[in-house]
């Protein structure tokens, strides 16, 4: 494996490979690598001839100067675990990313308006900024991304058909944690105690699959959530699969899912189910 830190070299070898005929695979990351980001390197090295994971704490995609603070950076353990999974890690500063600072302003449309758009004004505006510059970069067959960030997935989508990128998208499931709470860097951040309370995200959600209808599995979740002290409720909604817009029937023909985001302390932890 080789770690790349400038924006020429990745772009030099990820020419060379396409020219030999070799498949490639990419995984985005802000790294504080854990299972969850492995499984994506995992089955882009099962897929791809060459695999490349990028580990950037993007900071135009975070809309509170705190938690970009303190998000963990642990490249070396990264790079650690990362091994032979993957050919190339790229690891730039935020002046090799962004020599100016960005000014694009992408419309991603109702995907992006909704839930983790509408409660981070700006953060999907970043990722589609990062996002597009290292798709462009590498030019990837196949890009990985996890179903835990399910909306940023339908609006790295949308950023490739309004861009014209190429890569497919490949969505890839929950990894969990043994208590069921999703794997996640914020995690790192929680008490011994928060990281078993949280463990109740998941539970919650998967016992509201025994509701009969979207009201009743809204004021379960709501009232379970609503018992447990060190919990505060962002939001809990209901939308369609597909265009993530709020869901009226639970027999919508993409499928309905839950988009819940709960603060664990000042730490900020999303999840979702399927119904
Ligand atoms: P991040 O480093 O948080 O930007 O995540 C990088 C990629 O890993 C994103 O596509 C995430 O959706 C994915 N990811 C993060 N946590 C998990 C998880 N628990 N299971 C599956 N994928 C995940």
């Amino acid at each position: 494996m080789e770690i790349i830190t400038t924006v020429e070299r990745l772009q030099d070898v990820a020419v060379r490979e396409r020219a030999a005929g070799k498949t490639i695979g990419m995984v985005p990351t802000m790294g504080a690598l854990h299972e969850g980001h492995l499984s994506l390197i995992r089955r882009a090295h099962e897929e791809n001839d060459i695999v490349f994971c990028s580990i950037f704490v993007n900071p135009v995609q975070f809309n509170n100067a705190e938690d970009l603070q303190k998000y963990p950076r642990t490249l070396e353990a990264d790079v650690q675990l990362i091994g032979d999974l993957a050919d190339y890690v790229f690891a730039p500063s935020v002046e090799e990313v962004f020599p100016v600072a960005p000014s694009e302003v992408y419309d991603f449309g109702s995907v992006a308006n909704v839930m983790e758009g509408a409660a981070r004004p700006g953060h999907f505006n970043g990722v589609g900024v990062i996002v597009r510059r290292l798709l462009e970069w590498v030019r990837p067959h196949k890009s990985y991304f996890g179903e835990k960030d399910y909306q940023q997935i339908a609006v790295v989508k949308e950023m490739c058909r309004q861009c014209r990128i190429l890569s497919e998208i490949v969505p890839c499931p929950i990894v969990r944690e043994p208590n069921g709470l999703a794997m996640s860097s914020r995690n790192r951040r929680l008490s011994v105690h928060e990281f078993e309370v949280a463990a109740n995200i998941h539970r919650i959600l998967e016992a509201s699959k025994a509701c009969a209808t979207l009201q009743e599995i809204k004021q379960f979740v709501e009232s379970e959530i609503d018992k447990i002290p060190e919990f505060q409720l962002d939001y809990f909604e209901l939308a369609d699969a597909a265009t993530l817009q709020t869901a009226d029937t639970l027999d919508n023909p993409h499928g309905v899912m839950g988009f819940i985001t709960v603060y664990v302390g000042p730490v900020r932890l999303i999840d979702n189910v399927r119904y």
